[in-house]
């Protein structure tokens, strides 16, 4: 099958979805890659490497115009224009965008979004949510330990001692372990705070404290055990005594590190300017939510600005919203292994691309199709 690559043209996207480890892999799988130039130069991946690894290298034209199109990001309209119909797409194609599946789902593109795919341990190897947030998480806690003006660790000098950073970690998904671990090997002292109860052991596996907050109702208690590993929105009498513990937490924290995420919802707000007040100069907030607030620009944060770096109250704010990118090598290395591995349920060696909905990861990522939009 003609597989193209193209260059990611999204702001600040310096990822791509195929690798020279995993074009050869494809190439030697009977395919034939055409990778835009300059597609993975960003990540580390020179041209000639893709070329040693069996692709050809071509314009975007060349990249869009093939049977099979893997990227990162969704494509544009200009970019949608260059793909015909019956193209196959696959790509982290944000299954929420609704105006965004239906201008792929109008060019009669057939689509898979990768973030779709369901939880599973089968799924696990093709898994990019996972894959780019344990990725975001350690670098929220580089980006923080860059920004923070003193030492993450405690240390013992002649010139006297210094107290360890106290870090607060809201969200323990695969980014917050990530966050938790990054933080702990950096010697700060760690407090986590989650909607679920199963996330308790896991903090304290990486020796950070759990800040709990019991579950008082029936109700609370359900809301809490989420759905399909997801979290749910928790009653408000339980995010109002959240908010009380958190807010103890973060006026005494000198890095906060949010990643509280709900799927296909607004980010719930955990730190709010009061709290931001309260913290000392010098703090530092990295807002993993950024641009997913309600007025789509804060975060769990509601002072938090999308892709820019603040100071209000004397904190600084880090709203980066694509921190993986800042990671590029790996995490493209990373990326191109899931998208390899979901290859492998669609594209048999030498064969011809299927679409079997029996499979419920396939059918999971499927977003459109025959000019329709398959999930909302
Ligand atoms: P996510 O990015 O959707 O959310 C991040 C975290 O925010 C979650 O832990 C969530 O519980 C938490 N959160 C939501 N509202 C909150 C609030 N008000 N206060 C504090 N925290 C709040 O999560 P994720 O990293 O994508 O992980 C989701 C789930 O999927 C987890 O249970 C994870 O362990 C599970 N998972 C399973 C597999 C697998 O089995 N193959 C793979 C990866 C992840």
């Amino acid at each position: 099958m003609l597989i193209g690559v193209p260059l990611e043209t999204s702001r600040g996207e310096t990822r791509v979805a195929v690798t020279p480890e995993t074009a050869k892999k494809l190439v030697g799988q009977g395919h034939r890659l055409q990778v835009e130039t300059g597609a993975g130069v960003a990540a580390s991946a020179t041209d000639a490497a893709y070329t040693a690894a069996g692709c050809e290298i071509t314009d975007k034209a060349g990249a869009f115009g093939a049977e099979l199109v893997l990227k990162v990001r969704s494509p544009d309209a200009n970019e949608l224009a260059l793909m015909k119909p019956g193209t196959f797409l696959v790509g982290m194609l944000n299954p929420f965008d609704a105006a965004g599946l239906a201008a792929i789902a109008a060019a009669g593109v057939t689509a898979f979004a990768l973030e779709a795919a369901p939880r599973t341990t089968r799924a696990q190897s093709m898994d990019v949510l996972s894959s780019q947030a344990n990725i975001a998480g350690y670098k929220a806690v580089i980006v923080a330990a860059d920004r923070y003006q003193r030492f993450f660790p405690m240390l013992m000098t002649a010139a006297g001692t210094v107290k360890a950073a106290r870090v607060v970690v809201l969200g323990v998904g695969v980014a917050g372990l990530q966050a938790i671990a990054t933080a702990k090997r950096l010697g700060a002292v760690i407090e986590a705070s989650d909607v679920r109860p199963s996330v308790k052991e896991q903090v304290e596996s990486l020796g950070a404290k759990f800040i709990d907050v019991p579950y008082e109702t029936a109700e609370e208690k359900e809301a809490a055990e989420g759905v399909g590993g997801y979290a749910r929105p928790m009653p408000p009498s339980w995010l109002e005594r959240q908010k009380v513990e958190v807010a103890k937490r973060v006026a005494q924290a000198d890095v906060v590190i949010s990643t509280a995420l709900i799927p296909g919802r607004a980010a719930p707000v955990l730190i709010t300017e009061e709290m931001v007040r309260s913290m000392k100069p010098g703090s530092v907030i990295v807002d993993l939510a950024a641009g997913k607030g309600a007025d789509g620009v804060g975060g769990n944060c509601p002072l938090t600005e999308a892709d820019r770096t603040v100071v209000k109250h004397g904190v600084t704010l880090v709203g980066e919203t694509n921190l993986p990118a800042l990671v590029a090598a790996d995490a493209s290395a990373l990326y191109a292994r899931n998208v390899l591995d979901f290859l492998k349920l669609v594209l048999p060696k030498d064969g011809a691309f299927t679409v079997p909905m029996d499979d419920d990861i396939v059918a999971a990522c499927l977003v459109a199709q025959s000019g329709e939009v398959r999930r909302k």
